[in-house]
């Protein structure tokens, strides 16, 4: 189960400090993951065993005076819908403005779980001046400085106790959970409708979906998945969802939910930045990816256009390009269920087990044939490998010397992985471990 934190509140309250701050102890662990960019705005936070997401919303605003108020709002509406809890922070520096009062009354009307961040409080005496933020109306506040990183542990502390506890996964993980996600107007709806048609017998609601993710149990043609989708039945309120910001915060929720991501592509335009955020977003979660080159009725071809589209998509992928690419047309009905066979393929190359004995044979000759380069005069020796217990593929190779194998080896091994074995579609990770 996902859990989502959304940080909203007016500009300069110290929202992009506080998101770097929380975020950073995560940084710390996952520093030897290979090919991970971070960006400003999604992160991941491990508090205490508990990890979620956090998004800092306000990033996504541009400054200009004159949409702040209704930008901000339209920011607080969307983290209501999507986050399972909302820091709302304000500056003790500034006091109550305006603009605090009415994202507070926003706030206020839903059930949703808020928490007052009270930052730049950096010394004693702002400690007392926050106690002003009370008379907003919401429960807890917090002060915090985003600066020195005091009080941030008592605000995690908060957050993980408030989030909603893991209940009833383990019944559910056997069946493929699968999304259809991508930017507005790729054609996620017409694709959904084209799968489930207007039978609604193949469609069941799924009881107990507390959020508003429309979750269908899809069986049919012999296919037996869990059908994820947010962003495409949803009916667009206005035109400000087609900003990339609800698009992107939307999609969060969709894929920590799924096991595997139709990323939906627009044949007619090409991979472009937003496409890009969402694939990065998918690799992020290690969620299995299927990229869906759709609308591809619209494209003059010859024989080589497949090809040639192929590989600019994957380009734009890089380093992670072992995923399946498909050209579908939602309007002819192309190739729509070739999508979600590979979707299918690449779940069960997420789940697959390869047995310790057989990583081994494969990876020792991959080894010998290239040994990790010497470090400082010292002889790195990998002795052995096993992929780990754990939901995502991740594997292990115990050496004498982890901390000096660098991460073009790192891309080596995995390379080598997935020449032997077939983890396409799906990110998978290297450790280097002692032994
Ligand atoms: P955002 O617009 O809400 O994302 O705000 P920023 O994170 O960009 O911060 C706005 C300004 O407040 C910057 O100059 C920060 O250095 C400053 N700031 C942020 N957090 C603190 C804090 O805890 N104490 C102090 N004194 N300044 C802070
Ligand atoms: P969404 O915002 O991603 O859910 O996109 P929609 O499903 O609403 O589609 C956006 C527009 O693209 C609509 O006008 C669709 O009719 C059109 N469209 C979607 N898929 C295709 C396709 O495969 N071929 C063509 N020609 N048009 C498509």
């Amino acid at each position: 189960m996902s859990n989502i934190v959304a940080i909203v509140g007016r500009p300069n309250v110290g929202k992009s400090t506080l998101f770097n701050r929380l975020t950073e102890s995560r940084r710390a662990i996952v520093d030897d993951e290979s090919g991970v960019t971070r960006d400003r705005l999604y992160g991941k936070v491990l508090w205490n065993g508990v990890e979620f997401s956090l998004i800092d919303t306000g990033g996504y605003v541009s400054g200009s005076d004159d949409i702040f108020e209704e930008s901000i709002r339209e920011q607080v509406h969307v983290a209501i819908e999507e986050a399972d809890v909302i820091m709302f922070v304000v500056d003790v520096e500034s006091g109550i403005t305006d603009l605090d009062q009415s994202v507070a009354q926003m706030l206020r009307r839903v059930s949703k779980k808020v928490v007052v961040v009270a930052n730049k409080v950096d010394n004693h005496q702002r400690a007392l001046d926050a106690v002003e933020f009370y008379s907003l109306g919401l429960d807890e506040v917090y002060t915090v400085s985003s600066v020195n990183g005091s009080g941030t542990g008592d605000l995690l502390d908060a957050v993980v106790n408030i989030l909603p506890k893991d209940t009833e996964e383990e019944e559910e993980e056997t069946i493929p959970k699968i999304a259809i996600v991508g930017r507005p107007n790729v054609g996620k709806s017409s694709t959904i409708n084209t799968l489930v048609g207007e039978d609604r017998h193949i469609v069941t609601d799924i009881a107990g979906t507390t959020r508003d993710s429309v979750s269908q149990r899809y069986n049919k043609f012999g296919y037996d998945f869990i059908l994820i989708d947010t962003a495409g039945l949803r009916k667009k309120k206005n035109v400000r969802e087609d900003l990339e910001f609800y698009s992107v915060l939307r999609s969060v929720r969709t894929i920590e939910d799924a096991d595997v991501c139709l990323l939906l592509l627009d044949a007619t335009l090409g991979v472009e930045a937003q496409d890009v955020n969402i694939f990065n977003l998918i690799a992020r979660n290690r969620k299995g990816v299927v990229a869906v080159v759709n609308k591809w009725d619209l494209v003059e071809k010859d024989n080589h256009t497949m090809e040639q589209f192929r590989r600019k998509i994957l380009e734009r992928f890089e380093p992670f390009t072992d995923i399946p690419v498909v050209f579908t047309s939602a309007v002819t009905k192309q190739r729509i269920f070739k999508a979600l066979e590979e979707a299918l393929h690449v779940y069960a190359n997420r789940t697959q087990r390869i047995p310790t004995s057989k990583v081994n044979e494969v990876m020792q000759k991959v080894i010998e044939a290239y040994p990790p380069p010497a470090y400082k005069g010292k002889y790195i020796r990998i002795k052995y490998v096993t992929q780990l217990p754990t939901h995502t593929p991740a594997f292990a190779f115990y050496c004498n010397l982890p901390q000096y194998v660098r991460e073009p080896y790192k891309r080596y091994l995995e390379n080598k992985i997935r020449e032997n074995f077939d983890f396409t579609g799906v990110p998978i990770q290297i450790f280097m471990r002692k032994k």
